[in-house]
């Protein structure tokens, strides 16, 4: 298992599946695609090829995650989606929900391994509601287990019992699930600071016992890594007191989800955050880590930042298109720099830009 330490295919043709969503979704992902496109022009080898995913495939299908959309999610090299859901879809049955069709998704392709940076803009030190001080060069990297844990596991449910509603959860993992993340969190450690932070539970939940024995065993393949561990209410303590003392964080799928949104926030804005979900050969699906904001859709308000971000991020990791995506990231940290900004980013000062304007600011910083 080496996920980010595999050698990567020389693809000649890389196919990647656009699955815009709902809400921003369709907004956003247009202008990551017109990044991708600028670089075709220069000779990035992609193809497009476009599926349908949450609410908007309810509505044309039935069912969140459509047979033809796995196929052409299967078929594709990498995904970049935009966001699924909204008030609209809230009433329907669960397995029609929105949601269902992420996790759905994340399943069937077997993305295994959430990776999710909190980078902190120098430009952005004031967005934060931390003190300068605590988030200045902020850059840390959460590594979430996506396809185990509770959120998966059986049985699941809610019934009578004694008279009265039970609702219950599994929370469960094998040793080989928490091994193939460790692995990739040791890796990603080692290209960075070189340390890494297990978060679990251990005290209480014997799941997360066996979580912190495995991370352990495997720590033995990594000697350049220094191992450190911590329990979750600590990690959430400590992440706001001085999220500096971290490199990369590892752990399970509940709690990193937890984690991971409260690390964003670090940053200021959702809307300056992408993620990538690998599978074991680096085919990846790429996505901001907000949501569809349905009360911006529309509008021309949405920040394309992090969905641009995430389009550099499946450069990197699945296509080693590492000069193409630190173009794309130089030209993020370009237009941040000439005082661009969208409405969740925007300081007195600077220049106030739509979902659009951003986009072209991109392309004309690149
Ligand atoms: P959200 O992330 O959509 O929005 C939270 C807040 O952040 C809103 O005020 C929104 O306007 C703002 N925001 C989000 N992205 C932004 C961007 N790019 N630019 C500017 N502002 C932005 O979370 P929510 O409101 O809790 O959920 C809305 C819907 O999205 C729900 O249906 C939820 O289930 C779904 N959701 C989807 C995903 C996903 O697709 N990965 C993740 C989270 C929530």
């Amino acid at each position: 298992m080496a996920v980010l330490l595999s050698d990567f295919k020389n693809l000649s043709m890389m196919k990647i599946a656009v699955l815009s969503g709902d809400g921003i979704g369709p907004e956003i992902v247009a202008q990551a695609v017109r990044v991708l496109d600028a670089l075709k022009k220069d000779g990035l080898a992609v193809e497009l090829e476009y599926g349908l995913i949450g609410g908007c495939a309810v509505d044309a299908t039935g069912k969140p995650y459509p047979e033809a959309t796995h196929r052409l999610a299967s078929q594709a090299d990498a995904v970049l989606l935009g966001a699924v859901g909204g008030p609209r879809y809230d009433t329907l049955p669960r397995h029609q929900r929105p949601e269902r069709g992420l996790l759905a998704i994340r399943k069937e392709l077997n993305l295994f391994a959430n990776l999710r940076p909190a980078l902190l803009y120098p430009e952005l030190a004031n967005a934060s509601s931390l003190k300068y001080d605590v988030v200045a060069g902020l850059d840390i990297m959460i590594v979430r287990e996506l396809t185990g844990d509770i959120y998966f596991g059986e049985p699941r449910g809610i019934e009578v019992r004694d008279g009265q509603r039970v609702g219950y959860n599994t929370m469960i993992y094998n040793e080989s699930e928490i091994r193939r993340i460790a692995h990739v969190a040791f890796q990603a450690a080692a290209k960075r600071q070189g340390r890494l932070c297990s978060v679990d539970k251990m005290n209480v939940l014997e799941c997360t016992q066996l979580w912190r024995d495995v991370v352990i065993e495997v720590a033995k393949e990594y000697p350049q890594v220094a191992l450190s561990h911590m329990l979750v209410d600590n990690a959430a303590m400590q992440l706001v007191r001085n999220p500096k003392q971290f490199d990369v964080i590892v752990t399970g799928n509940m709690f990193g989800d937890i984690l991971s949104d409260e690390a964003s926030m670090l940053t200021g804005s959702i809307g300056m955050l992408p993620s990538a979900s690998l599978d074991e050969n680096n085919k990846g699906l790429y996505e901001p880590i907000h949501g569809s904001a349905p009360d911006i859709a529309g509008k021309d308000l949405a920040n394309p930042l992090a969905t641009i971000l995430s389009a550099a991020m499946m450069l990197r990791y699945t296509f080693n298109q590492e000069e193409a995506a630190q173009r794309i990231e130089s030209a993020v940290k370009k237009v941040l720099a000439q005082g661009f900004r969208t409405k969740d980013i925007d300081e007195p000062g600077m220049k106030p830009v739509g979902t659009k304007a951003m986009g072209d600011a991109v392309l004309a910083a690149m």
